[in-house]
């Protein structure tokens, strides 16, 4: 099977052994998506996996970690993921975990006897598009889940005892929902566990369904202000042990920090006090060049 698109992974799989096992979104339908759009989903078969799992096989450490690339392998059935799972215990047969990326809808489709029996199989953590805390917002986005869906769906991989990483985008909502969108999205966050919070600035990508609302007038991009207003009050807000990670070119200010390190956080809340107060608009906008931005 011959993919097109571009094999992605999250930084903090890096020293994984990446695995090709989807392409495409079986969704494809978030107005601000600018990944995956035009590659039709497709799955790799379980014994290309393994082929591809005994190349490898040399290059790296029989507990190595694995990564399945792709935008929502989780979205295949279950048999589908343990025939995977199966293949790659082949080559090796000790690796340590699985991480792969899935919409909150792909939990929801599977049973709490279906997750624990993944875990129990090696999968570790998901890595997951939550987005926003903000109903309004995800609708706005056509997101496809609610806010409450998210809580419930982490829930079941808490109990599960699968680990996940969320993503949220700050700006989102556009202009004039910023603060109401960071304090929602620090409640949702309180009510479950996700092992890292990674955020990355809501950019406008040619081609895009939001793209199309900003020219018909339906969507307005909020300021660079606005969306570190949004990031101090999510942050501000942020109750639980968890890990912070806004490292992405799309983000104009950077931090990575345990949410637990009371003097770490207080210096950075200060420092994002600091920089709305300390520079102008105009000097704000031009933190990142999101008109010359590409996506990665
Ligand atoms: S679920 Fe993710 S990859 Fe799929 S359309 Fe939405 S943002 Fe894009």
């Amino acid at each position: 099977m011959q993919f097109t698109e571009p094999s992605m992974r999250p930084p903090q799989e890096a020293h994984s052994l990446l695995l090709r096992a989807t392409q495409g979104c079986s969704y494809n339908a978030c107005h601000f998506c600018y990944v995956s759009r035009g590659f039709p989903f497709m799955a790799v078969k379980a014994e290309d996996l393994e082929r591809e799992a005994q190349a490898y096989a040399p290059f790296f450490h029989p507990n190595t970690k694995v990564y399945l690339t792709g935008s929502n392998p989780f979205a295949l059935p279950t048999q589908t993921l343990k025939d995977y799972i199966a293949a790659l215990r082949k080559p090796f047969p000790h690796f340590s975990e699985l991480s792969m990326q899935s919409r909150i809808d792909d939990i929801s489709r599977k049973s709490d006897a279906e997750l624990q029996e993944l875990r129990n199989l090696g999968l570790a953590q998901l890595y997951i598009g939550t987005e926003n805390g903000n109903e309004a917002v995800l609708k706005l986005m056509n997101k496809g889940h609610t806010a409450a869906q998210t809580i419930e769906e982490l829930h079941r991989l808490d109990n599960a005892g699968i680990a996940y990483t969320t993503f949220y985008v700050i700006g989102l909502g556009g202009k004039g929902r910023g603060r109401e969108s960071g304090w929602a999205t620090a409640q949702m966050f309180n009510q479950v566990h996700p092992k890292r919070i990674t955020t990355t600035g809501m950019t406008i990508f040619p081609n895009t369904p939001v793209a199309s609302m900003v020219q018909k007038g339906e969507f307005v991009e909020a300021t660079e202000r606005e969306k570190i207003e949004e990031l101090l009050i999510f942050l501000e807000n942020l109750q639980i042990d968890t890990f912070y990670d806004g490292i992405h070119y799309l983000n104009s200010l950077h931090y990575r920090f345990a949410n637990s390190n009371i003097q770490v956080k207080k210096h950075v809340l200060e420092d994002i006090r600091n920089t709305l107060q300390g520079y102008s608009d105009i000097e704000l906008e031009q933190m990142v060049n999101r008109k010359a931005m590409h996506s990665l």
